[in-house]
């Protein structure tokens, strides 16, 4: 469900039809109006909830300023709630109990695995606090065994704190704000940033071209993308890593759901 006219979450909305078609998995974009209230919106889930064709809903975030996210998000039914973003759900990761997980964190979770970085033991720093990344990426590397710690906006030493970290997760949305002093030396960090770029000279010093600026296609993470290289044993940059992978773990959660209501029925 997309509504109202956000080019960034019509981009977003694109690719998730995309990689449904690429997958064979039927989907459906609902594009209520701009004006829609909380109300419409709310009885367009139940819809959906209803339906036993639909297997998982996704409710594009960021709705209209006018309306309550929180009740729309909540009338997702959490047998199909896609993004994880359910409390049940979110329960449900609290207590390691299976369940759809929110995206972005499961997915550094699965490129963690498959690039064999160790997690058990290993010093974790999430930068950023929150409900669908730092949050959810803290307890999911605390269910690898990793010994954790948040990290956010009221942090006192926070380069300190985060120089510490085997593992360091950025996710606060600030352009190349974490540089080489933050990182320890040979330790694998984890961008999950996405912030766009106007300036032509901070482009350029971020190693973006000017061509790509002008545009408004040059695009950073929230960690300095020349002193990750540097000063990183293992990298996940943006672009790159993190973004379609979060694609990737939309479709495996929709797969998982379809998997138990056609278990369940
Ligand atoms: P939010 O804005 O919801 O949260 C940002 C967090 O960062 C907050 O906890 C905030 O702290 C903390 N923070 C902000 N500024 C600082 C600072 N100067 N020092 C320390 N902590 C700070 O962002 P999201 O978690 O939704 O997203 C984070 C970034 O990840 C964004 O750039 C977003 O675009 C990107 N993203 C990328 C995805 C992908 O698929 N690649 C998916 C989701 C997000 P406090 O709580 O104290 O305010």
């Amino acid at each position: 469900m997309l509504a109202g006219n956000d080019p960034a979450s019509e981009i977003y909305v694109r690719t998730k039809i995309k990689a449904c078609a690429d997958l064979g998995i039927f989907s459906e974009k609902i594009a209520p109006p701009e004006t829609a209230t909380t109300e419409e919106l709310v009885a367009m889930v139940e819809k959906l909830n209803a339906r036993p064709d639909i297997d998982g809903i996704l409710v594009q975030m960021p709705l209209p300023k006018h309306v309550d996210s929180r009740r729309v998000l909540e009338a997702v039914a959490a047998d199909k709630d896609a993004d994880g973003f359910h409390p049940i759900n979110v329960g449900y990761l609290v207590s390691g109990r299976p369940a759809p997980r929110s995206c972005t964190p499961a997915g550094i979770i699965e490129m963690l695995k498959f690039y064999q970085i160790p997690m058990a033991g290993q010093h974790a720093v999430v930068l950023g606090r929150s409900d669908i990344v730092g949050k959810p990426m803290a307890l999911m590397l605390l269910h690898q065994n990793a010994t954790v710690t948040i990290c956010h906006s009221r942090t006192v030493n926070l380069p300190e704190m985060c120089r510490q970290a085997d593992i360091l997760v950025a996710a606060i949305g600030r352009p190349a704000f974490v540089t080489a002093n933050y990182i320890k030396p040979g330790a694998t960090v984890v961008d999950v940033g996405i912030n766009r770029i106007t300036d032509v000279a901070e482009g350029l010093r971020l190693g973006r071209t000017e061509e790509a600026v002008r545009k408004g296609k040059a695009v950073v993470g929230d960690v300095h993308p020349l002193d990750m290289a540097r000063v990183a044993g293992a990298y996940s940059p943006v672009p790159g890593g993190v973004g379609p992978l979060t694609i990737a773990m939309l479709m495996s959660n929709t797969v998982e759901l379809a998997e138990l209501h056609q278990n369940a029925g």
